[in-house]
C-alpha cells in the first residue's frame, strides 16, 4: 500500500484524492505560520509519498481543530479531520516527533483518563512535566501548591465508577487498530 493509499484507508483522510491543491485551507488556518509544513503542502507531500517528513513532522500536532479549512475547502477533503488522522498515525507507528511536545501531552491525557475514567490534573500535569522537563514542574511548583491549598485542584484523582470499562474499550480499540 503507498503512504497516500493508508492515508485515504484512515478514517479522516478518505477524500484526499479530491484535494485541486488550491491553498484555501492554508489561507484559513490560524496556526499556518507554526507549522513546517500547513495544510496544503501536508497533502502534496503525502501524495508525493514523504511518509518520514510527515508523520515525524510536527505540523498535524499544530492544529487547533478549529474546522474553518474543513468548512471552506471546496473539494470536502476534511484537512482538520486529516490532522487527526496523521496524528493517529504518527502514534501508532511511535514517530519521533520534531519541534513540539503536544504527543507527550495528549499521552499524558489519555493514560490520566485510562487510569481514572476522567482526567486528573495534577497526575497529567506531572507526568507531562516529568517525562519532558523536570525542570519546569519545580518553577510552577508554588503555583501548584496554591491551587492545592485552595481545593482548586485535587490531590487525589476521583475515579470514576466506569473507569473499567472504559479501560476495556481502549484496549480493544488499540488492539484493533494496532495503535499504543
Ligand atoms: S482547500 Fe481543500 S482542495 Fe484546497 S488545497 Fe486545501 S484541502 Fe486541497
Ligand atoms: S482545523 Fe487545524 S488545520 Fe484546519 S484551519 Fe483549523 S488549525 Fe488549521
Amino acid at each position: 500500500m503507498s503512504f497516500v493509499e493508508e492515508v485515504a484507508a484512515t478514517h479522516g483522510g478518505e477524500n484526499i484524492c479530491a484535494c485541486i491543491q488550491c491553498g484555501i485551507c492554508t489561507g484559513s488556518c490560524p496556526t499556518a505560520g507554526e507549522m513546517e509544513y500547513p495544510p496544503r503542502k501536508i497533502i502534496a507531500l503525502i501524495r508525493a509519498g514523504m511518509r518520514g517528513e510527515v508523520l515525524s513532522s510536527s505540523s498535524m500536532w499544530h492544529c487547533l481543530s478549529c474546522y474553518m479549512c474543513t468548512l471552506r475547502c471546496p473539494r470536502d477533503v476534511r484537512p482538520a479531520e486529516l490532522a487527526h488522522a496523521l496524528k493517529s498515525l504518527a502514534s501508532r507507528y511511535n514517530y519521533r516527533i520534531k519541534g513540539t511536545r503536544a504527543p507527550a501531552i495528549y499521552h499524558s491525557f489519555v493514560s490520566s483518563m485510562i487510569n481514572n475514567g476522567r482526567v486528573h490534573e495534577l497526575g497529567m500535569i506531572l507526568r507531562y512535566y516529568l517525562t519532558t522537563n523536570p525542570l519546569v514542574a519545580l518553577k510552577i511548583f508554588p503555583v501548584g501548591l496554591k491551587l492545592l491549598l485552595r481545593r482548586r485542584m485535587p490531590l487525589r484523582p476521583h475515579k470514576t465508577s466506569g473507569r473499567r470499562s472504559l479501560a476495556r474499550m481502549v484496549k480493544k480499540f488499540r488492539e484493533i487498530r494496532g495503535s499504543h
